[in-house]
């Protein structure tokens, strides 16, 4: 029992040991999540809190769904699609009840509630489920290339990282115009089955591109599930010419929750990395992969190895234990990134 214990207070330690390392070395890129689809999250707090709470106890009950099982319910529940779980959330107190104890419900509005509003407000919603979502908040990593993913493609709900939306990795899409245009498809509007993301407005990319028109997007592999005919990569037109933005529309930022630990991380960068980044523009210049390394983004566990190996993080740490903030090192890291005063003012104004 007592060695259960020294073991526990060992562990505590280490972790806070590597807690202050992590806040002395390392920094969220907020200029990523401005790049992207962004909600203001102080918007959403009496949503969320309300969305959480089940008031009082239900005077009515579900009328004939009553005969079921709970567990019945509840898998029917998870099976239902975003819009109408939430219809079925506004029969009654029961319902709320219920749907408040459905596998993953809390954890989602609690995390996730941003992405779920974003897919009401681009009219995915009748695509998903809100276990599709609750299993996409709790995977870490990017889908397509495997590192630390702090983000989603909406479009289909996959886990992405940044650096996936900046380097054109992500699945192709195209607006329902061109789709149309090449599956020759003459009737007004694409099947039911075929998700139609509807952008929203705001300012997009890292050159802050403002985007004042909603459009229509779709993927190319639900296109290509109506079509015989190839899409391939020329006969694209929107890949082509505005693919280059239009893939931060479709994308939004969405932290990481470790179940088992409860644990929730965005991802975080190298302060470290970053200074030395600056010295070199100073001195020497600066090599490609310092610009790669000063972009990676690292998971708790991947950043502490990192900081094993990156001698300047090392230095970063020693001197916060003199006393020294990093922000003042590093305009960068203050700031979260790079990015100009009027993109901020206007992502957060709206
Ligand atoms: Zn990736
Ligand atoms: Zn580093």
């Amino acid at each position: 029992m007592a060695m259960e214990r020294a073991q526990i207070d060992r562990r505590h330690s280490e972790k806070a040991y590597e807690n202050s390392m992590i806040r002395a070395a390392s920094y969220h890129r907020r200029d990523f999540d401005l790049a992207v689809i962004k909600t203001n999250p102080s918007d959403h707090e009496q949503v969320r809190s309300s969305m959480l709470r089940t008031t009082g106890a239900p005077s009515v009950n579900l009328g004939r769904l009553e005969c079921l099982p709970l567990e019945i319910i509840f898998e029917i529940c998870l099976l239902l699609d975003l819009e109408s779980l939430f219809r079925f959330r506004q029969v009654n107190r029961r319902a709320q009840q219920i749907i408040s104890a459905v596998h993953g419900y809390r954890e989602t509005i609690t995390y996730a509630l941003e992405v779920l509003c974003i897919v009401l407000r681009t009219k995915t919603a009748p695509y998903f489920t809100i276990y599709d979502l609750f299993k996409v908040l709790c995977t870490r990593d990017c889908l397509l290339c495997g590192s630390f993913g702090g983000f989603v493609f909406l479009p289909s709900l996959m886990r992405c990282c940044f650096s996936c939306i900046k380097e054109d990795c992500l699945p192709a899409i195209m607006s329902v115009a061109d789709a149309k245009r090449l599956i020759k498809w003459s009737a007004t509007r694409l099947p039911k089955s075929i998700p139609v993301f509807k952008t929203l407005p705001g300012i997009y990319s890292m050159d802050e591109t403002s985007q004042k028109r909603r459009m229509q997007i779709v993927t190319k592999e639900h296109i290509a599930r109506i079509s015989r005919c190839l899409i391939n990569e020329e006969a694209q037109p929107t890949r082509q010419k505005k693919a280059a933005v239009l893939r931060y529309m479709v994308t939004t930022a969405l932290p990481h929750l470790d179940i088992t630990s409860g644990d929730i991380q965005s991802g975080i960068c190298c302060s470290g990395c970053q200074v030395a980044l600056e010295e070199a523009m100073r001195t020497t210049g600066i090599e490609v992969s310092a610009l790669g390394l000063r972009d990676k983004v690292y998971s708790r566990d991947s950043f502490l190895e990192h900081f094993r190996q990156c001698r300047k993080a090392q230095e970063l740490f020693t001197l916060s234990k003199k006393g020294v903030d990093i922000a003042k090192i590093s305009e960068s890291v203050r700031r979260g990134g790079y990015f100009n005063e009027r993109g901020v003012i206007m992502s957060f104004g709206r």
